[in-house]
């Protein structure tokens, strides 16, 4: 019997690169060619109509209809131009992907014949039927009926014959039932308490943007071999296999030559996505073998969400065109590195200051104190529901595990910065005052400029400062960034608020007194300094610069009050704390409901992913692994009678004992299994009873999901006394190492 693995081990050694050619022109001249954006508008809209969407763009102002039905027809004329036919709403539901549901743009044409039609309305709102996305029984409760609505802040682009329009999703009673509304709320609550805070330093900032540069890795498996590999096909990862003897312990794959299929692969991936306004700028090889990353050039926060989104569907369609897969899993395969997606982030105003560099000027150093502080505030006062913003069943693999990030969220500062805290902390506020009071010049704790030492950094911590953003390093390979966004910038809007108004009310109090007048500096400088004084020992336990794997640290962790916890479900529990639902709330973020429905939603999701890899593993334990191993079994057992017919029974016993206890092992891990997966099926009978998905999820969490481990080790060590040639699946050596 001919066996498919080494068919498609053999194919997949064949396969040659696709030759991909660039396009003529040079890729600043093709960028952003599918995209209708501020250029197209210009060049296709009225100007009165370009300038109202400059407004509506910029300044939030309103779409009025007529508005929308000129821009509609700039749109169509582009789009027709660019062969599109069909016209979609893309928007983001709580699955991990996006969605869109392709309208043609004929309509009849009243006199028998048809015509090509587009007008304001059906890009300002749709209707998709949607019942079918997740959304914690919100519409059930509620209104049955979804809509989708255009943000006009994120341009609208072309996919093959398709223009796709980014829209927010909700339901008619106004929840969100996407990533992108919450998302945007959030922005709107970070911009206006941000700004407010700038106004202490830049009286001219009218606005705050929230960026964000993801890096995106992941893997790239030979389309024949992942066919041949049920478990990845159907979970998005291995469920089995054991350790290649080389994998990445020479690490040798790290930033080395890329080969030529994938080189070929990220061109053509590259050139789609430059067309799609993505500023791709950086790819190379990650540390396990055949894993990789893009990264492109920071992005306003929605739009650079928008972007992740669209690349990953661009990935996944280029990969198979050249004859892969790509793998956007966390943890494909185990015993080998898993994939993330750090997310690089910072705020940065109108006026183009960027709020977590330093400046030259003690006002801006003091400025870039404040900003790096209260982000630190607002991580630490949420640092629990940070890590459920970036948790899922797939993530949970990574984090916790010895792999970066460790799952307990804490921020690495770099030796400057946290010397800088630790100076502007200890300078004695009471020593300041006495030398006011006698009429001395102040002794404002110098504030030096710093030049950040770009070196000094900590490759595992969760949340780094890396010279002038922060870096959340937490985020999984296949999460919408937008989850991580949202929490983060909320978190952050309500510290600079809180900030904000405590600075106002200490302002209020000293600004009478004569002592803080020292000439040189004001009461609110004075005012600022001691708040920041004050928050910057508040936050101090969020502050780590250690090892994050050792054990102490979870000791010292849990004494400083962040939260330890590594169970994914419990961890969704922090959506819903006091804290969380106050802090969205007042924000205008989300509300309770909001926040109830979707964490149905997260349980649902992980019992559900859960479920379908223990199916897919039962089933291969029992028809892939066990007969396969049973029938190699027989041929020992063959060998060994043959071996009593033809000799002595001493010598027979001699010669067979190595048989025999291949015999005996095969048998006792083939029943362990049997057991195991019967145990399996029995956990996830009881499991499915409980009726409220939190603790349904929590079922899976302790009762299944260990299981899929313990039934995992049996077939990886059957996998190493198993004859090679009748093993059914690639192995990790295979699906790893052939390009
Ligand atoms: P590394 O791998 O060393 O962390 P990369 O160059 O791969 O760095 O990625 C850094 C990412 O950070 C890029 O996407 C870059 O554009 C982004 N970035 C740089 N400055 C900022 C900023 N102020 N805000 C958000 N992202 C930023
Ligand atoms: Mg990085």
């Amino acid at each position: 019997m001919a066996n498919l693995r080494f068919q498609v081990v053999a194919e997949a050694f064949k396969k040659k690169p696709l030759d991909i050619k660039a396009p003529a022109e040079r890729p600043s001249e093709y960028f952003g060619k599918k995209v209708f954006n501020r250029e197209k508008m210009y060049k296709y809209l009225p100007k009165q109509v370009y300038n109202k969407m400059i407004d509506v763009m910029d300044n939030g102002a309103r779409l009025d209809l007529d508005v929308a039905d000129a821009v509609a027809a700039g749109m169509k004329q582009w789009a027709t131009e660019n062969d599109v036919t069909h016209y979609t709403h893309w928007f983001q539901p709580l699955t991990e992907g996006t969605a869109e549901k392709h309208d043609s743009f004929v309509e009849h044409d009243g006199k028998g014949g048809m015509i090509e039609e587009f007008s304001g309305k059906l890009i300002v709102q749709q209707e998709p039927d949607a019942s079918s996305f997740p959304s914690g029984g919100i519409r059930s409760t509620f209104e049955a009926r979804g809509y989708s609505a255009w943000d006009p802040t994120s341009p609208v682009f072309i996919i093959d014959d398709t223009l796709c329009i980014p829209t927010v999703f909700i339901s008619y009673s106004g929840e969100a039932l996407d990533y992108k509304a919450p998302l945007l709320r959030s922005l709107h609550a970070v911009n206006v308490a941000a700004t407010d805070v700038c106004h202490f330093f830049y009286p001219n900032v009218k606005k705050v943007f929230s960026t964000l540069g993801w890096e995106q890795e992941y893997f790239l498996v030979d389309e024949g071999l992942y066919s041949a590999r049920p478990d990845l096909l159907l979970t998005g990862r291995t469920l089995m296999g054991h350790d290649s003897a080389k994998n990445q312990q020479m690490d040798d794959h790290y930033f080395g030559t890329i080969p030529d299929r994938v080189q070929a692969f990220m061109k053509d991936l590259e050139i789609q996505a430059l067309e799609l306004g993505i500023p791709c700028k950086t790819r190379h090889n990650e540390v396990a073998p055949n894993q990789f990353e893009l990264a492109p050039i920071f992005e306003e926060t929605n739009l650079a969400v928008d972007h992740n989104m669209l690349l990953m569907s661009l990935m996944r369609k280029v990969a198979r065109k050249h004859g892969f897969r790509v793998l956007l899993h966390e943890k494909p395969f185990a015993g080998i590195n898993g994939s993330g997606k750090h997310n690089n982030w910072s705020l940065s105003t109108d006026t183009g200051v960027r709020l977590h560099a330093p400046g030259k000027t003690q006002e801006d150093t003091l400025r870039f104190v404040v900003f790096i502080v209260e982000t630190l505030m607002g991580v630490y006062r949420h640092n629990g529901l940070l890590k459920a913003s970036i948790m899922s069943a797939s993530n949970a693999h990574r984090l916790g595990a010895n792999e970066a990030p460790p799952a307990i969220i804490s921020s690495f500062l770099g030796k400057q910065v946290s010397e800088l805290l630790d100076h502007i902390e200890k300078a004695d506020p009471d020593a300041l005052t006495m030398a006011g009071k006698q009429g001395m010049k102040m002794d404002i704790p110098e504030i030096p400029e710093i030049m950040i030492d770009n070196t000094d950094r900590n490759r595992t911590s969760p949340f780094a400062f890396t010279g002038n953003r922060f870096e959340f390093r937490a985020v999984g390979s296949e999460a919408n960034c937008a989850s991580a966004m949202i929490a983060l910038n909320s978190a952050v809007a309500e510290a600079l608020a809180d900030f904000k108004q405590r600075v106002d009310a200490r302002i209020a109090a000293i600004s009478g007194d004569e002592t803080f007048r020292d000439g040189k500096h004001n009461a609110t400088y004075h005012a600022i300094l001691d708040i920041i004084r004050e928050d910057i020992a508040t936050c101090k336990p969020i502050r780590f610069d250690g090892n994050g794997y050792s054990d102490e640290w979870v000791v010292e962790a849990e004494k400083r009050g962040l939260d330890t916890e590594k169970s994914c479900p419990v961890i969704f529990e922090r959506y819903l704390d006091k804290a969380s639902i106050d802090m969205f709330s007042k924000l205008g973020v989300m509300t309770e409901k909001e926040l109830e429905a979707r964490n149905e939603v997260k349980w649902e999701t992980y019992t559900k992913k859960i479920q379908i890899e223990a199916r897919v593993l039962g089933d291969l334990s029992i028809n892939h692994i066990i007969p396969v191993a049973t029938r190699y079994q027989s041929q020992l057992l063959e060998n060994v009678h043959n071996m009593h017919v033809s000799f002595a029974s001493d010598k027979a016993d001699k010669l067979s004992a190595r048989n025999v206890k291949i015999i005996e092992e095969i048998a006792e891990r083939t029943s362990n299994i049997e057991t195991m997966v019967e145990e399996l099926v029995e956990a996830r009978k009881k499991a499915n009873v409980i009726a409220d998905e939190h603790t349904k999820a929590i079922a899976y969490h302790d009762t299944v999901a260990p299981k899929l481990d313990e039934i995992r080790y049996q077939i990886d060590k059957l996998e190493l006394i198993v004859d090679d040639a009748c093993w059914p699946l690639p192995k990790y050596r295979e699906l790893l190492f052939i390009r």
